[in-house]
C-alpha cells in the first residue's frame, strides 16, 4: 500500500530557494489555467495533462525548475480540473508554497539530506523510509515551514492482534470500547482557548497560527497512539458510521471537531489495512437504544436522550452504561456484517481504495478522447456534468 511520509526540512535558509521555485510553479499552474480558458473560448476540448506537458516542454530550464516538477504541475492541474469540473483556483501570492515532482529520480536521498536540483536540503529524518518512493513534493504550511512529502510504497505486514472490538464514537468521551473501556477526549482546544483568545485580540497572527498548529499536532499525536494500540491489540475492528459533518453544523460543533472522529477512523482504517486486520464500519442506528443483553429496545432516544448516561433495561433489568452498551451492539452487528462478507479477504478496505484510485486513473487517461462542444450561438457555458461527445 502507498503511504505518505512527511519530513520537516531543517535549515531556515532553504526556504528561500523553495519559495522561489514555488513562485515558478504558480506561474506554470496559472499558464495551464490560461490554456484551459483559451481552449474553452474557442470551443475546443479541454487540454489534457499530456497536452499541457507538451506545451510546457523545454520551459523548465528557463524557469529554474526540475522538468519533473513542471510535468507534475501539469498533471495535477488536469486532475484537479477534472475533479471539480472547472478551472481550478488561481495560485497567487497567498497560496501555500508547493513544489511537486513526479518521480523519485528527481531527488537523491543521502542519510538525512535530500538533494534536489543540485541543492542539499537537510531533513529531520523522524523515521526511516522503508519502501519504494513513488513521487512527492515540497510543501509549505501556514507558518512558512517547509516539509518533504514522499509517497512511499510500503510492504504489508501481518502483525495484528487477536482481539475483536466494537467502538462507539461519542461526544462526551471520545470513544467507548466494547471491552468496557472509556477513552476520554483530550480537551486540547479548550486548554489552549484562552491563550488563543489573547493572541487573537492582540492581533498577533503568527502566534495564533502557532497555537492552532500546536492544537492540531497534539490531537494528531493522541489519535495516532490510540489507533496504533487498537490495531496492535485487535484483528477485527468495528466502528459506528456516525456522521460528523452532520453534527458539526449543530450546537455540538466544537466538541465534535475537538473529538476528531474522522481522523481517528481514517487512521484506524489505513493501519488496519497495512497490518492485515479487518476494519468494518457498522450502521449504528438503534445501537444506543437496544439492550446488548436481551435485545429489547428500551434505551434513551434522540437528542434529548443524550443526557441519559446510564439506564436499566425494561426487559431483563440489566444496568447499562449508554456508550459501552452501544459499543457492544456495534461489535455484535459488526460480526453479522463480517459473516455476510466472508468471501471478501481481510484486506477488503485496501482493495476498495485501490479500485477507486484505479477507476480515477482510467477516467484521467480517457480524457484526451473526450470531445464536447458548447452549443453554437450561446455564450452560456453548459455545465460540465453532461459532457456528451457530439458525433460528427
Ligand atoms: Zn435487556
Amino acid at each position: 500500500m502507498v503511504l505518505t511520509y512527511r519530513y520537516r526540512i531543517k535549515d531556515a535558509t532553504s526556504g528561500r530557494h523553495l519559495r522561489r521555485q514555488a513562485r515558478e510553479v504558480n506561474r506554470v499552474w496559472n499558464y495551464c489555467g490560461d490554456i484551459h480558458n483559451a481552449a474553452r473560448r474557442h470551443n475546443k476540448r479541454w487540454p489534457s495533462g499530456f497536452d499541457l506537458i507538451r506545451l510546457t516542454s523545454g520551459s523548465s530550464k528557463l524557469l529554474g525548475l526540475h522538468s519533473d516538477t513542471v510535468q507534475a504541475v501539469c498533471k495535477q492541474f488536469a486532475i484537479s480540473r477534472d475533479a471539480c469540473g472547472k478551472r481550478p483556483r488561481w495560485r497567487g501570492r497567498k497560496s501555500l508554497g508547493w513544489v511537486p515532482f513526479q518521480a523519485s529520480r528527481a531527488i537523491r536521498l543521502q542519510g538525512d539530506t535530500v538533494v534536489f536540483l543540485g541543492r542539499r536540503y537537510r531533513l529531520w529524518l523522524s523515521r526511516p523510509i522503508d519502501g519504494r518512493i513513488l513521487c512527492g513534493s515540497f510543501a509549505e504550511d501556514a507558518r512558512g515551514r517547509w516539509y518533504l512529502n514522499l509517497q512511499v510504497e510500503v510492504p504489508q505486514d501481518s502483525e495484528h492482534g487477536i482481539g475483536e472490538i466494537g467502538i462507539d464514537l461519542g461526544l462526551k468521551s471520545l470513544a467507548a470500547l466494547s471491552t468496557g473501556e472509556v477513552i476520554e477526549a483530550p480537551r486540547i482546544y479548550r486548554k489552549h482557548e484562552q491563550a488563543l483568545a489573547v493572541a487573537q485580540r492582540a492581533g498577533r497572527k503568527s502566534r495564533v497560527r502557532a497555537i492552532h498548529a500546536k492544537i492540531a499536532a497534539c490531537r494528531r499525536h493522541f489519535l495516532h497512539e490510540l489507533s496504533t494500540r487498537l490495531v496492535r491489540e485487535n484483528r477485527r475492528i468495528y466502528i459506528g458510521n456516525v456522521n460528523s459533518s452532520g453534527l458539526a453544523r449543530t450546537s455540538l460543533a466544537k466538541s465534535v471537531l475537538d473529538a476528531g472522529w474522522s481522523q481517528l477512523r481514517f487512521q484506524v482504517r489505513y493501519k488496519a489495512v497495512r497490518h492485515g486486520a479487518e476494519y468494518i464500519e457498522v450502521d449504528e442506528r438503534f445501537s444506543t437504544q437496544v439492550c446488548s443483553a436481551c435485545g429489547v429496545r428500551g434505551g434513551p432516544q434522540g437528542r434529548e436522550g443524550l443526557v441519559v448516561r446510564e439506564w436499566s433495561c425494561s426487559g431483563c433489568g440489566a444496568r447499562h452504561d449508554r456508550d459501552i452498551n452501544s459499543a457492544i451492539n456495534i461489535l455484535f452487528s459488526g460480526r453479522n456484517v463480517g459473516l455476510q462478507q466472508t468471501e471478501i479477504p481481510v484486506t477488503s478496505v485496501g482493495k476498495t481504495l485501490n479500485s477507486i484510485s484505479a477507476r480515477l486513473r482510467v477516467r484521467a487517461s480517457r480524457e484526451p478522447a473526450r470531445l464536447w462542444r458548447i452549443a453554437a450561438g450561446s455564450d452560456q457555458v453548459s455545465p460540465p456534468a453532461p459532457r456528451v461527445p457530439h458525433a460528427h
